[in-house]
């Protein structure tokens, strides 16, 4: 298989992550979650007390932070300053202030670079919201993963721990704002690529999911 820069965007819950690590792994190209990164913006908003609105201090907080990813045995981590987060960016929290910091211009603009930087070499499977429309416009495939609310809400609430407090009307609730927010923001709005393959994994297996990427891969790969 020749170097592809593969992306797949679609709303929480449509299977991105589990189809991206697989397909990655099938291919032997990184992973490259991109929704981490959002996070650990936030996480560090959260504990610093800056708030979403606060550009300066957004902007202040991403001028100090160095973002990378490391392959350990068990995965890969993301670390902040040299510390792993991984196990501290999944609560419901951070998943709230990251959509609402991922609204702001200057958090983009940091993270866009950080993206960039990532994407050089190619290899890899870069999971989002706007990998295929403004990350990576030029990206090799593109595909847009969704699902139904319903369907997408259930996945989300079966993945929680017990201890995370949550009901599945709170899931529901949770990401009907969090898909509003992020596809009616202005700046990278989530929405499909003109020339990216939409997939509707409602009712399909992971399997399935991972033949029709690789089918369309095996076309232009
Ligand atoms: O994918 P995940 O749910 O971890 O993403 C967390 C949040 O980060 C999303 O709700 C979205 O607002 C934001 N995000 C984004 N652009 C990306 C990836 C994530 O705006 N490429």
């Amino acid at each position: 298989m020749k170097p592809l820069l593969i992306t797949i965007d679609g709303p929480a819950g449509a299977g991105k992550t589990t189809v991206s690590r697989a397909l990655a792994d099938r291919l032997g190209f990184r992973y490259i979650d991109t929704g981490a990164l959002y996070r650990a913006v936030a996480l560090q908003a959260l504990a610093a007390g800056v708030d979403s609105q606060d550009d300066p201090g957004l902007e202040a907080l991403c001028a100090r932070l160095a973002l990378r990813f490391e392959r350990l045995a068990d995965g890969v981590h993301l670390l902040a300053n040299g510390e792993d987060i991984s196990g501290r960016i999944r609560t419901p929290e951070v998943t709230m202030k990251a959509s609402a910091v991922s609204a702001r211009p200057v958090v983009r603009q940091f993270l866009l670079k950080v993206q960039k930087d990532l994407g050089r070499e190619k290899s890899a499977v870069f999971e989002g919201r706007d990998m295929g429309t403004v990350v990576f416009p030029d990206a090799d495939v593109k595909f847009f993963l969704n699902a139904s609310t319903e369907a997408r809400a259930q996945r989300r609430f079966a993945e929680l721990s017990d201890d995370a407090g949550q009901t599945l009307d709170d899931v529901t609730r949770d990401m009907r704002k969090r898909d509003k927010d992020d596809s009616s923001r202005n700046l990278a709005p989530l929405k499909p690529a003109p020339d990216a393959m939409r997939i509707d994994s409602t009712r399909l297996s992971i399997e399935a999911v991972l033949e029709i990427m690789l089918a369309r891969i095996e076309k232009v790969g």
